[in-house]
């Protein structure tokens, strides 16, 4: 059955509102009073504090659609975009919640009833793979009475004897916050094949990840103890985007209906000649919705926080732009098509049209600038080299006073049969870090007020980033 991405929206929620739950809207992108975290990673970042039980909700069962942005901290899947077919920086989180209320079972029996329900989804019920935590038994049981291939549709992960031995099937909010077990559910759309290793490799290759139920259990203190909570609560997530390339029959979310617009206007503007799903067009793609609604939710480019987040994105894209051969500006030609894609469940997105062309101009015309000086400088240099070797020295410097991307030095001396001694450059680099590690808790303290481990994940431009804060803290 083919459904569009709005189409699905909808069936979740009058599905969930059927089964007697409040749909509620999902929160600004940027979370309110919580600053464990730089931006909403999943739908129940709202709910935090019921998970908690240091606030009671108004309703027991709850469903929403939640804008999520993963860029950092815990939940970080920017390397992961442009790499494989179904990670997004932003992406939508649909979501049912119990507090107090329902427990494991009937979570699990709703999330198999829409899935495989003829009324609903109608998901091939032998297609579906579930995994569970070899300490929840519970769930096992449960999935074991459902499943037509009973315990052979089920992969069991992670200790018997420990809560947490790694990440699979146990779920954290972050570094702190509500954690529990959880259950998720996988579609597999290519048969098993003789050339996997084995079942995890099956799973990397054959099958997507479209569903995960958290039982919230626990609070997770900074000590690395669990705390069992007094209030048993139910959350889910299931990706948007996955689930639509499920329902539309493609391998990868950026051949559903909402990026296939994006992608074609990419490939207008920069002119590509042959359609393809490249790295560089899936990045752009995600990158250019996650920076419209980043400046939707009032964000603005900077070097620290949120705002750096915005411009590592909107930088990351362009340069990817440019190495598929786009000609000047043109990442803030794209905004017009996101926001038409998008409008449908974010109708306050148009208002905002105009100013956030006018900011991701004026981001990129400064990049632009920026990427120009660095060449010159570069070519300059590139005259004065002995031994067929560009500097590594120099390459710190372009890096670090221009934040010119050493990538791009690589690939401009590559062209002209140069090497570059990445080696004095990675000296010089570390040398830097050093020195903007003392620098950091300073900046941390005198800033938003954030831990210091959200600051520790910034990759990057951060050598820039770093020097300007330390001037802006000076001069205050
Ligand atoms: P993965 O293992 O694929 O990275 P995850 O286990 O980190 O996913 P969860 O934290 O369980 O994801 O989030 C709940 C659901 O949200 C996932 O089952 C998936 O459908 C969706 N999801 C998670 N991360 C992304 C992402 N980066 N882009 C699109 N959808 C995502
Ligand atoms: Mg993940
Ligand atoms: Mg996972
Ligand atoms: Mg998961």
């Amino acid at each position: 059955m083919f459904l569009k991405i709005h189409e699905i929206r909808t069936m979740f929620l009058d599905f969930f509102k059927q089964k007697k739950h409040q749909i509620l809207p999902g929160s600004s992108i940027v979370p309110k009073n919580d600053n464990s975290l730089l931006f909403v990673n999943a739908g129940m970042n709202q709910f935090k504090n019921v998970f908690l039980g240091n606030e009671t909700s108004m309703f027991k069962r709850i469903a929403t659609t939640q804008n999520c942005l993963r860029t950092g901290g815990k939940h970080n899947d920017l390397e992961n975009v442009g790499y494989t077919n179904y990670h997004h920086t932003f992406f939508e989180m649909l979501g049912n919640f119990s507090f107090n209320d329902y427990c494991k079972e009937q979570a699990i029996i709703y999330a198999w009833e829409f899935i495989t329900s003829i009324k609903w989804l109608n998901l091939n019920p032998e297609k579906i793979w579930i995994s569970v935590h070899a300490a929840d038994k519970k769930s096992y049981e449960i999935w074991k009475k459902i499943l037509p291939k009973s315990k052979n549709q089920i992969f069991i992960f992670g200790n018997k004897k420990k809560i947490q031995e790694n990440d699979e099937n146990f779920w954290q909010m972050g570094k702190i916050g509500p954690c529990g077990f959880c259950t998720e559910i996988f579609y597999q759309y290519t048969d098993y094949n003789k050339n996997y290793e084995n079942i995890i490799h099956f799973i990397q290759k054959s099958c997507v990840e479209i569903w995960n139920i958290v039982f919230m259990e626990f609070y997770q203190s900074l000590k690395n103890s669990f705390i069992p909570l007094s209030v048993h609560s139910i959350d889910t997530g299931m990706g948007l985007e996955r689930i639509g390339a499920v329902l539309q029959n493609v391998k990868s979310s950026y051949d559903t209906d909402i990026f296939q617009k994006i992608i074609q206007k990419i490939i207008d503007i920069i002119h590509i000649k042959e359609k393809k799903n490249t790295t560089s067009i899936k990045i752009i793609a995600d990158h250019i919705r996650a920076a419209v609604f980043i400046l939707a939710s009032e964000i603005l480019p900077s070097n620290e926080g949120r705002g750096y987040i915005l411009r590592k994105i909107i930088r990351r894209a362009i340069l990817h732009g440019h190495k598929i051969g786009a000609n000047g500006l043109f990442f803030y030609k794209l905004v017009s098509i996101v926001i038409h894609v998008m409008k449908n469940n974010n109708i306050l997105l148009i208002e905002q049209e105009n100013k956030i062309k006018k900011i991701i101009y004026q981001e990129e015309t400064k990049f632009l600038e920026t990427l120009d000086i660095g060449i010159k400088i570069l070519n300059k240099e590139l005259k004065k080299i002995k031994n067929n070797t560009l500097n590594g020295a120099v390459i710190f410097q372009l890096y670090d006073t221009f934040g010119f991307p050493k990538e791009l030095t690589k690939e401009i001396c590559k062209e002209k049969n140069i090497k570059c001694d990445f080696q004095v450059f990675q000296k010089k680099m570390k040398i830097q870090q050093e020195k903007s590690k003392k620098n950091k808790k300073f900046f941390v303290k005198n800033s938003e007020n954030l831990p210091l481990n959200i600051y520790s994940t910034f990759q990057g431009y951060n050598q820039l980033i770093i020097k300007s804060t330390i001037i802006h803290i000076n001069i205050e």
